[in-house]
């Protein structure tokens, strides 16, 4: 029987008020994963009350750090417990494979739930120098409301690096996650209930981007946007969150270059290059869909590197030898499609892939992909496909990488593969981007800032900067 999702608000499970649903499939066999409330502006905007009653009077807002620090713990040891049925929930929502679910995207996002929980006690204002008859402090207190808008790549890793921070400083949260994976965010809402966590303190609006997702940039009870998505959708959110004037985060699109050069450890730099592409299905924010190559090492790197995209595995990614599964949706492999035409009308050279595989499988599953004599200035090397293909581009010394790596609208993330310590540190410095990975590619760590610059975006989720994002200054001058 398919099973029906409703509405999470103020800790009851509920009905949209117009009584709308809409499906959704698991993109791996188009098999209905379930069928799911839609919320409509009124239903986000029961929500943003529920979530403000539980601010401003509910026991969240009673509660010592402390104690909201153990709660959150707490949530974290149960989703330990549920790590196998939550990495397969999430590969069902959105094919990432079971590997990648249960070994590292669940696993990352609740080492982020505890790094958060361990915080909740330990954010700190300042007293500041002033003379003796004057007393000046900081107080770092919680935003209030907070509008959570997720992309469908890693719905709980996306939705946590949001979630934790928020509510380790005291805030309440509204969540909207993406139409293509609606199921796997509602269960992460049960299992903090379930551990906790009070009514209203967290709640799930699943529903469409334009009308749910419009509906809590643009809600004036909300104190915040935390968005993650298309460079596109972020300029929207801008627009809708500016009507009151409210913060917005935005983590966005990329496109970013991996530089070898030929000093690299070419085993390494390959193997690193390929996770970085292909990790996710090429679904990924930062992979490194630009890979830059020196002349001097061209054929040897790229020998290796096509001989191993090969090989990859590409099946059902319940299946644990999988080693790529299906991209979202039909539409969206449409669209990739659409890049391999464009990359071979403006003369780009198909190493290998460029096409759906034969493996007897009804889902949206495309092959690893490598194009190569790919400038700069295509279409391929500019925009992001957001699928496991790679542009590969020349280049001859480490001035004429950078210009090219930096030639580009986004700066979220890049990678750099050499021995030489003083090249690391020229290009860590000359690279125009939020992370720079030298020697290896798409690592994440809960303490290290995470985010873009450009039209990749602005404000840094993880870390100890993301408590700055979910808090705000207030400043107490005492005349003595
Ligand atoms: P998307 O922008 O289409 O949708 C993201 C979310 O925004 C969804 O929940 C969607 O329903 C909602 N949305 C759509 N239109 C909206 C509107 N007008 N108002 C409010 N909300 C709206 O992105 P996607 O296709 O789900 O995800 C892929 C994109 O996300 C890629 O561009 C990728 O690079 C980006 N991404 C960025 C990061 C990062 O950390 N920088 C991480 C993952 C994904």
């Amino acid at each position: 029987m398919v099973k029906e999702y409703k509405l999470f608000i103020d800790g009851r499970w509920v009905d949209s008020i117009s009584g709308k649903t809409f499906k959704s499939y698991n993109p791996a066999n188009g098999e209905l994963n379930g069928i799911i409330a839609e919320a409509g502006a009124e239903d986000v905007d029961l929500a943003v009350k529920a979530a403000r009653r539980a601010f401003e009077s509910g026991p969240w807002s009673e509660m010592a750090p402390s104690d909201r620090g153990r709660l959150l713990y707490k949530a974290a040891q149960k989703l330990w417990e549920n790590l196998d049925y939550l990495a397969e929930l999430e590969s069902r929502d959105n094919g990432l494979t079971i590997n990648e679910t249960k070994h590292i995207a669940i696993p990352a996002s609740i080492d982020v739930l505890e790094f958060y929980a361990g915080l909740a006690n330990k954010i700190q204002g300042e007293t500041l120098s002033s003379p003796k008859n004057r007393l000046n402090i900081t107080i770092r207190e919680p935003l209030g409301v907070i509008g959570a808008i997720v992309p469908w790549n890693f719905p709980i890793m996306l939705t946590m690096w949001k979630l934790a921070p928020a509510l380790a400083a005291g805030n309440t949260i509204v969540i909207k996650p993406s139409e293509e994976t609606p199921i796997s965010v509602l269960e992460l809402a049960r299992l903090f209930q379930e551990a906790g966590i009070p009514d209203g303190v967290i709640n799930v609006v699943n529903g469409y981007g334009h009308i749910a997702g419009e509906a809590l940039a643009s809600h004036p009870g909300v104190d915040k946007i935390a968005f993650t998505g298309s460079t596109d959708t972020g300029k929207l959110i801008m627009q809708a969150a500016s009507k009151n004037l409210k913060p917005v985060s935005l983590e966005l699109g990329g496109k970013s270059p991996n530089i070898i050069f030929d000093d690299a450890n070419i085993e390494d730099a390959v193997n690193g290059s390929l996770f970085g592409i292909y990790f996710a299905q090429g679904q990924v924010c930062a992979a490194g869909s630009r890979l830059f190559v020196q002349e001097s090492v061209y054929d040897k790197f790229m020998q290796a590197f096509v001989d191993k995209a090969k090989s990859i595995r590409v099946g059902n990614p319940l299946d644990p030898t999988t080693q790529m599964g299906p991209q979202i949706s039909a539409e969206h492999l449409g669209k990739i499609e659409k890049y391999v035409q464009l990359g071979l009308d403006e003369g780009a050279k198909l190493v290998i892939g460029g096409s759906r595989p034969d493996i007897g499988l009804n889902g949206n599953y495309f092959t690893p992909t490598i194009f190569e004599n790919v400038s700069n200035e295509m279409t391929i090397a500019r925009e992001e496909i957001f699928g496991p293909v790679v542009s590969v581009i020349r280049f001859k010394d480490e001035e004429d990488a950078l210009i090219k790596a930096n030639d580009t609208i986004y700066g979220l993330a890049s990678g750099v593969w050499t021995k030489d310590i003083k090249r690391v540190f020229r290009m860590a410095r000359g690279l125009k981007a939020g992370t720079v990975y030298v020697n290896t590619f798409s690592m994440l760590d809960s303490a290290a800032p995470f985010g873009g610059t450009k039209q990749s975006g602005f404000g840094r989720e993880l870390g100890m900067e993301a408590m700055n994002m979910y808090t705000e200054t207030k400043h107490v001058w005492v005349d003595l």
